[in-house]
């Protein structure tokens, strides 16, 4: 199918955009990208989800990145202005895996290769996670000693891990000979993008070699798995997807999780997609709307109040 005209959300007309506005009720965002870069701010976007939320919008967030502590996502969103943000509002593969694990009753312990704050979310749920730390160097003499399995595992988790090593790779490939033995993931992205002049490699060729090497495909609770669509819609009860409007920078992640779970979606220019990327898509991967910026929807609403 070939690129159809994706319409701006400030190319509306005024009358579009009041109908833009009223067709959802749950705005799900984005964070890196849209809400800031990794590590730089962006204007206005604290602002721009007050609009959404003083226009009675419920407001969430969905990232891929479980890296950061929940302290520190609260303290971003208080910093760039959220009004009346708490840690339930955002979803991230961490809690994703958390909700996974209760909601499957995996009572035995499990070994992580997350970050370690994601390791302490999955903790602060309940969850015996176990991790494999090497203090001293690693010899081909002592790997197999080094990776050999301590004791049954309910799950492996893979995620996002910038210390992440070869030994844990290898014992996760241990743990997962047990076909009983789980495999859940969370941060597939093949990219990094860490400001508007970096972008660094992801972690999904890391899993891809655990999966090659284990023959074990695993259970993907993040963006843009249909099964983090379905944890969304219980956990934010989000009753009709149509009327949510899901706001990403990243045409494979964002715009194809909202297009796979039946959300309306809207793609910012902020981060990581370039416009011609957008035209170049088939028209199933292209986003409903696009904007420069969420911050576009200060000048909407502006627009809309100055027209009624
Ligand atoms: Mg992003």
């Amino acid at each position: 199918m070939s690129a159809r005209k994706v319409p701006h959300i400030l190319k509306l007309s005024a009358e579009e955009q009041k109908e833009f506005v009223n067709s959802f009720d749950v705005v799900m965002c984005d964070c890196d990208g849209v809400m800031w870069m990794a590590t730089s701010p962006l204007p206005r976007t604290g602002e721009a989800a007050n609009a959404l939320k003083d226009d009675g919008k419920r407001v969430y967030f969905v990232s891929n990145n479980s890296e950061r502590p929940e302290e520190e996502y609260v303290n971003k969103f208080t910093r760039i202005g959220v009004k009346d943000f708490q840690a339930s509002h955002i979803m991230h593969p961490a809690k994703s895996m958390l909700y996974y694990i209760k909601k499957h009753n995996i009572k035995q312990p499990v070994f992580s290769l997350c970050s370690a704050h994601g390791n302490e979310t999955i903790r602060r749920g309940g969850v015996d996670v176990r991790t494999l730390v090497t203090k001293e160097d690693v010899e081909i003499a002592t790997l197999d000693k080094i990776t050999r399995p301590e004791q049954k595992m309910g799950a492996v988790l893979y995620d996002i891990n910038l210390n992440l090593t070869y030994a844990q790779i290898a014992a996760a490939t241990r743990y997962l000979a047990d076909k009983d033995c789980q495999f859940i993931a969370g941060g597939t992205d093949w990219l990094l993008p860490m400001s508007k002049d970096l972008t660094l490699p992801g972690f999904c060729d890391f899993l891809d070699t655990i999966k090659r090497f284990s023959g074990r495909e695993p259970t993907i609770v993040s963006k843009p798995a249909v099964l983090l669509g379905e944890i969304l819609k219980d956990v934010y009860k989000l009753a009709d997807p149509k009327r949510c409007l899901f706001v990403g920078d990243s045409l494979t992640h964002d715009v194809r999780f909202g297009l796979n779970c039946g959300f309306q979606t809207l793609l910012v220019l902020s981060g990581g997609a370039h416009i011609e990327e957008m035209w170049q898509a088939s028209a199933e991967n292209q986003p409903h709307f696009y904007a420069d910026s969420i911050a576009d929807f200060i000048e909407l609403y502006a627009n809309i109040s100055k027209n009624t």
